[in-house]
């Protein structure tokens, strides 16, 4: 039996991970982030913490010696307001990034906050924005790591032991047992990496690698081969036509899980260098059109509905002229945040430019669309910024357009584009549909646009 070829290196091998635990069901969408400070001081945390409205703050008690909640959380911000904070922090930094706020800047207490594992320091007076800048980065980071794996097996027994493998090493599987399948999950969503067998019934796994690498969207994926083929000839055929690496059977569990770790994280780095935006991590411009032209094309081949929703934050230029270009920038940050949070993950979400977003809901009608877009306006409205002790708020406006009446990328975008240009006429924040849309909504919007 071709599971036998596995080879457990056992004492090495890692069975628990803190990624690979799921998150029980009653826990809140948004990043818990602990919050360990004297009561008088978690009004002001909460305050400063308000630009990302997402983010559950659990307030936390600490008494030196006890033990900590048992609640996963994102990250911790610690402050010298609770008693022994260093011990507080070793503890909490073995299960996620700890921010210190203190008042204390010599050598020696950095030193001990370092090898207390703090992530960073921040010095009183508490300056929000850096706080909210730590956690944004410190939240992206650790939902970046989480990887997606697409195995490729006929034997199911096998195809599982891998899956299990990497599932413990905190990696997001999914597992199919014919190229057709693998196609269908690609089409869906792009994996970090994909694990095949070469030996398969039908179309083998180096005829699936050389499909896979036709395809321009899907040339940037990296192949691992499982194979019992000692043939070095055929290991070098299959490294030509699209795979990047080959292991060997009998495989080592450890060796599988380390090497599909590496080649996974370096792919979605380079990855997301070439296709995400900088400054918010959303989908770039031409990234983001490219999707926009697969999800239409894939409306077109089953008959389903998607809606386009373009974002522009409003008198944007005032927020930096005012407040100057990092409040601007903060600004962009919340609104990409706010809309990562508020939208369904299947939701494809990018930066059109330099204040204007786009999203494009999936298997969404137009009407159902503004009710969605326009929750997100209320929600992004309802956000304090400070900028240097200035309380300020903004707002967006949107335009929407769905797939029915505008089946190519230049209609769904000039038509959404038309839609956000009547919004800001009718006095922005506010979201508008095309009225080339049916519907209720689409009815009473064409009174706004005239
Ligand atoms: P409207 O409500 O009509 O959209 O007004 P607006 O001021 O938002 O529109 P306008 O297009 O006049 O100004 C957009 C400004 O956004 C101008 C540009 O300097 C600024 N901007 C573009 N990209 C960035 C960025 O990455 N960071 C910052 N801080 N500002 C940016
Ligand atoms: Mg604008
Ligand atoms: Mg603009």
């Amino acid at each position: 039996m071709r599971s036998s070829q596995i080879v457990r290196s056992g004492l090495l091998r890692h069975t628990t991970s803190p990624d690979a635990t799921p998150i029980a069901e009653s826990v809140p969408d948004g990043p818990v982030i602990a919050l360990y400070a004297a009561t008088a001081e978690l009004d002001t945390l909460r305050h400063a913490l308000s630009p990302l409205p997402h983010a559950v703050l659990e307030p936390c008690a600490w008494q030196p010696g006890a033990s900590l909640p048992e609640r996963r959380f994102e990250a911790a911000i610690v402050t010298d307001s609770v008693d022994r904070p260093l011990e507080l922090c070793a503890a909490v930094s073995l299960h996620c990034p700890v921010l210190l706020v203190t008042q204390n800047p010599d050598f020696e207490f950095r030193l001990a906050a370092t090898r207390a594992g703090v992530d960073a320091v921040l010095f009183r007076p508490l300056d929000a924005n850096e706080l909210v800048d730590w956690l944004e980065r410190n939240m992206d980071r650790r939902n970046s790591q989480r990887l997606s794996i697409l195995v490729l097996d006929d034997d199911c027994v096998l195809a599982d032991l891998y899956a299990v493998a990497l599932q413990e090493a905190g990696m997001e599987v999914q597992v199919v047992d014919t190229a057709t399948a693998a196609f269908e999950r690609l089409n869906a969503a792009l994996p970090d990496l994909i694990l095949m067998d070469v030996q398969m019934p039908g179309v083998d796994g180096i005829e699936t690698a050389r499909m896979i690498r036709q395809s321009r969207r899907y040339l940037s994926v990296p192949i691992v081969f499982v194979s019992g083929e000692r043939d070095a000839v055929r290991q070098m055929e299959a490294r030509r036509f699209g795979g990047d690496e080959f292991l060997s059977k009998p495989v080592d569990l450890d060796h599988l899980v380390a090497l599909v770790r590496l080649r996974a994280e370096r792919a979605k780095l380079m990855r997301s260098i070439m296709e995400r935006d900088s400054l918010t991590g959303l989908l770039n411009h031409s990234r983001f059109k490219e999707r926009l032209a697969h999800e239409l094309e894939r409306c077109r081949r089953t008959g389903g509905e998607i809606s386009l929703a373009m974002i522009d934050i409003d008198l944007f230029k005032q927020i930096n002229d005012t407040h100057g270009h990092l409040i601007g920038d903060r600004v962009i940050r919340a609104l990409s945040s706010s809309l990562a949070a508020g939208l369904r993950k299947i939701d494809i979400i990018g930066r059109y430019g330099g204040e204007e977003f786009g999203v494009i809901l999936l298997d969404t009608a137009p009407q159902s669309a503004h009710a969605v877009i326009d929750k997100q306006r209320q929600r992004f409205a309802e956000i304090e910024f400070d900028a240097a002790g200035c309380r300020f708020g903004t707002s967006f406006s949107a335009g929407l357009a769905g797939s029915r009446h505008c089946p190519s990328v230049d209609d769904i975008i000039l038509a959404a584009d038309s839609a956000l240009y009547a919004a800001k006429q009718g006095g922005r924040n506010r979201t508008i549909v095309s009225p080339d849309t049916d519907g209720p909504l689409g009815a009473q919007d064409r009174d706004h646009i005239r």
